[in-house]
């Protein structure tokens, strides 16, 4: 909630939540440091540990410019087991979560939540509710039994759960993997449940910058769904059908899969007008340094196809790869390596296609190859998402009431066994097709 141009969430202004949060993990992951790694004990669930942080410091804890807070951390020898679990390093945790300012997401969903990303893009906080907080206590043994078994999984991976008490109030939160790289533009993003019912991003939402768009509008977009070669496909729905399994086993609904799409083809005309753009401003500047420098120098009438020439000779240098400092940076961080281990696209649905067959510096790593029906080159960012609404705990009476209302069937609020089968019926039939095999590159002659 904005107030007074202030973010702020429960009237905390999300400055001193995220200061906060990063002072109370520094303090956490810290003193786990001195607690030798063991095996992990059913106990190690349920436990809690609570920190005062008064502005001046204490003998544990530094002093800060925020106001007096308490940080609550819900089983911290569990979460460090998943971090372990996941390849993350406690140096790494604490480099991703303290030694940068968390960025704020703009475009949380519509249950207030705040969400933050850190600085090099791994992980997300959410805001989350007192009943999402406890349901994922008790979800905790369960669930990482099943991801322990099966790492290869488009599920939310938690690393850490905590509470920041300020002035008598609460805020909860979950850090947990981010699915959308921000180094990488995604021309498109939809929230899928594989319902109809009122899925359509409101009028607000489109006029985001980045909007997400849900059923109803991927339906317009993409009538004919999205092709992915065989072996992708049946790997994305066998993950996808495990993954169904496991929530539907702990009651969960209203999950949704997060699909971001960065469109090859686009980025490529992006990247060409880019290119003409700094090249003409570039002559530009040329320009108007030589006119400063050569008043009186006569220029006669064909200086056009001079700047013609000139603009194209620039245009390519411009393309040389790695001539430019941004582009170099962009090829960097869009083949980095992910700080958490099976956490991009690929890697959740598939062992097999771990070495990313692209070496191409414009596709970038991590994402499903996949093609729109007009066979534009895409490349997937996906998971699954929202997943701490469990059926058991509060959708009984919800779902009285709306299917007095509605028709059931279309309501996104279902029982969770309809709901499993109606996502995964919507992924395998309708939003992703199976195609024979494409290559990733186009034939000129059909751009
Ligand atoms: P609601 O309950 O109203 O659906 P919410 O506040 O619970 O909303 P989510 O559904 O979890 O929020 O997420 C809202 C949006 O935030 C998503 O549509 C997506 O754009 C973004 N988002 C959520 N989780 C992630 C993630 N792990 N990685 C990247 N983006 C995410
Ligand atoms: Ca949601
Ligand atoms: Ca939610």
């Amino acid at each position: 909630v904005a107030e007074g141009g202030e973010v702020t969430y429960k009237k905390i202004q999300s400055k001193q939540i995220m200061g906060s949060i990063q002072l109370g993990i520094q303090h956490t992951v810290g003193s786990l440091a001195s607690k030798p790694k063991r095996d992990l004990l059913m106990n190690d669930f349920w436990e809690m540990e609570t920190i005062s942080f008064p502005p001046d410091g204490s003998s544990i804890t530094p002093a800060h410019h925020y106001s007096d807070f308490r940080f609550k951390v819900y089983a911290p020898i569990a979460f460090r087991y998943f971090r372990d679990l996941f390849g993350i390093a406690p140096d790494d945790f604490l480099m991703s979560m303290c030694a940068s300012p968390l960025v704020e997401l703009s475009n949380p969903g519509a249950s207030g939540s705040i969400f933050y990303l850190t600085d090099d893009d791994e992980f997300i906080i959410k805001t989350v509710q007192k009943k999402e907080c406890e349901f994922l206590q008790k979800l905790l043994p369960g669930y990482y039994m099943n991801l322990s078994q099966n790492p290869r999984t488009l599920l939310p991976k938690f690393f850490g759960l905590y509470c920041f008490h300020y002035n008598s109030k609460n805020v909860r939160l979950v850090a947990m993997n981010n699915l959308l790289p921000s180094d990488i533009k995604m021309h498109c993003k939809y929230d899928l449940k594989g319902s109809s019912f009122r899925r359509k991003a409101s009028k607000a939402e489109r006029q985001k910058a980045s909007p997400t768009f849900k059923d109803l509008d991927f339906a317009e977009h993409h009538p004919n769904g999205i092709f992915l070669e065989t072996d992708k496909y049946n790997a994305l729905m066998r993950t996808i059908q495990r993954d169904c399994m496991v929530l539907e086993s702990f009651q969960i609904m209203d999950y949704s899969l997060l699909v971001g799409i960065h469109n090859l083809d686009i980025a490529a005309k992006e990247k060409r007008e880019e290119r003409i753009r700094n090249a003409r401003a570039k002559l530009q500047r040329k320009e108007s340094a030589a006119q400063t420098a050569s008043s009186n120098v006569h220029l006669d009438d064909d200086a056009p196809e001079a700047d013609q020439n000139q603009l194209h000779a620039v245009a390519s240098y411009a393309s040389i790869p790695g001539t430019s400092g941004a582009a170099l940076n962009r090829t960097r961080s869009m083949n980095r390596q992910r700080l958490v281990a099976h956490s991009t696209a690929m890697e959740s649905i598939t062992a097999d296609m771990d070495v990313t067959l692209e070496e191409d510096e414009d596709v970038p790593a991590g994402g499903i190859p996949a093609r729109s029906e007009n066979d534009e080159r895409l490349i997937l960012y996906i998971g699954i998402i929202d997943i701490l609404q469990s059926y058991r705990l509060e959708k009984k009476l919800e779902h009285t009431f709306k299917s007095i209302l509605y028709n059931g069937d279309t309501v996104s609020v279902c029982r969770p066994s309809f709901y499993a089968k109606r996502f995964q019926d919507a992924m395998a039939k309708q939003v992703f097709k199976k195609t024979p095999t494409f290559p990733l590159k186009h034939s000129p002659s059909k751009r």
